[in-house]
């Protein structure tokens, strides 16, 4: 038996179908590992039974810590208050929905043991993922990768475990809309992974629509890179040289009576509707930063905790 104590994570919003099937999955794995252990589950505004459930759990069981939101902040802010209110050696970061098989975390813990900081889940396959999951995902890992600066490897999500010495700096980092991921691999230390292959949801369905899939994959982009601005530095520049030619051309054309006029109508309107749309781009990836400024220089907090419970063993005992 080891003294260490080891902290499970786990975001959940509205998993009413798994969320009990999760935990004895979680649990047998960490019986098996002999380490103390809490499973820190964090209720993220569900409109269903899960809140109720995991109440019934915390008192039946006191590794069950529960940490309820005051509504619905997203699956980064959830993970974000795990791995604060975490009081583990280590963090274990895993979905609720067994799309991540508990049985890695042995792994895992393994590569730990060896002295690694954070060990990140590699997805070998993924199965029961639409077409269009798999397309947009990959597209949007090697869009990253030439966008950002910090290497965020492809095929990861956040089921991975990080080493207090990382908690520390993690919680350091007020940063709003978290790219977890991202944030992980940019804090650095020894860095390894453990494949894996990813199954299908237990229950229910993704609580990932397209919608959030959109703000995630523009966090990411955006937090992690300024390179879109250089961007446009790069397509105002090339406008100017484009703009000068045509000057030059169109000058020549009234010297020396070119034919130019006749089809003025279509270069005009290309050229109003090509740069107004450049020029509203622009002004949108902008905005991106601008707001992403106003989010942090409101300070609001990232998330509120209506409770949190946890009921030590005697209060179980009265309950018997
Ligand atoms: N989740 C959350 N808040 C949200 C959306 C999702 O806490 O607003 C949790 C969800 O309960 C699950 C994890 O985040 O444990 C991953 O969500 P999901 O499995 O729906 O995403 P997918 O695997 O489809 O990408
Ligand atoms: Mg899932």
């Amino acid at each position: 038996m080891d003294d260490k104590c080891i902290s499970v994570v786990v975001p959940a919003y509205n998993e009413e179908e798994v969320i009990r099937q999760c935990y004895s999955a979680l649990t047998d794995v960490m019986i098996d590992t002999s380490y103390a252990y809490e499973l820190l589950f964090v209720n993220d505004g569900s409109k269903d039974r899960t809140m109720s459930i995991l109440d019934e759990l915390a008192r039946e069981d006191d590794h069950v810590r529960v940490i309820n939101f005051a509504r619905n902040f997203g699956h980064q802010a959830a993970v974000t208050a795990g791995i604060n209110q975490s009081r583990g050696d280590c963090v274990v970061i895993i979905d609720a929905d067994l799309q991540d098989p508990p049985e890695v975390i042995h792994d895992m813990l393994e590569k730990w043991k060896e002295g690694y900081d954070v060990v990140y889940g590699k997805r070998r396959k993924r199965k029961g993922e639409t077409l269009f999951k798999l397309a947009s995902a990959s597209l949007f890992y090697r869009f990253l990768q030439r966008m950002s600066d910090t290497h965020i490897p492809r095929d990861t999500g956040d089921f991975r475990l990080i080493d207090r010495k990382v908690v520390h700096v993690f919680n350091r980092m007020t940063e709003r809309n978290k790219f977890i991921r991202g944030i992980i691999s940019w804090i650095g230390f020894n860095q390894t992974f453990v494949e894996y292959d990813r199954d299908e949801r237990a229950a229910g369905e993704t609580k990932y629509p397209l919608r959030k899939m959109i703000a995630f994959a523009s966090d990411g982009i955006f937090s992690f890179s300024s390179k879109p601005l250089k961007l446009i530095t790069r397509m105002g520049m090339l406008t100017v040289v484009l703009a000068f030619v045509v000057l030059v051309y169109s000058l020549c054309a009234k010297l020396f009576d070119l034919p130019a006029v006749e089809r003025g109508w279509t270069s005009i309107m290309t050229a109003i509707t090509l740069f107004s749309g450049v020029q509203m781009l622009s002004l949108g990836i902008m905005g991106e930063y601008i707001a992403r400024i106003y989010d942090e220089s409101k300070n609001r907090p990232q998330y509120i905790i209506r409770e949190t419970l946890h009921y030590p063993h005697d209060e179980i005992h009265k309950h018997e």
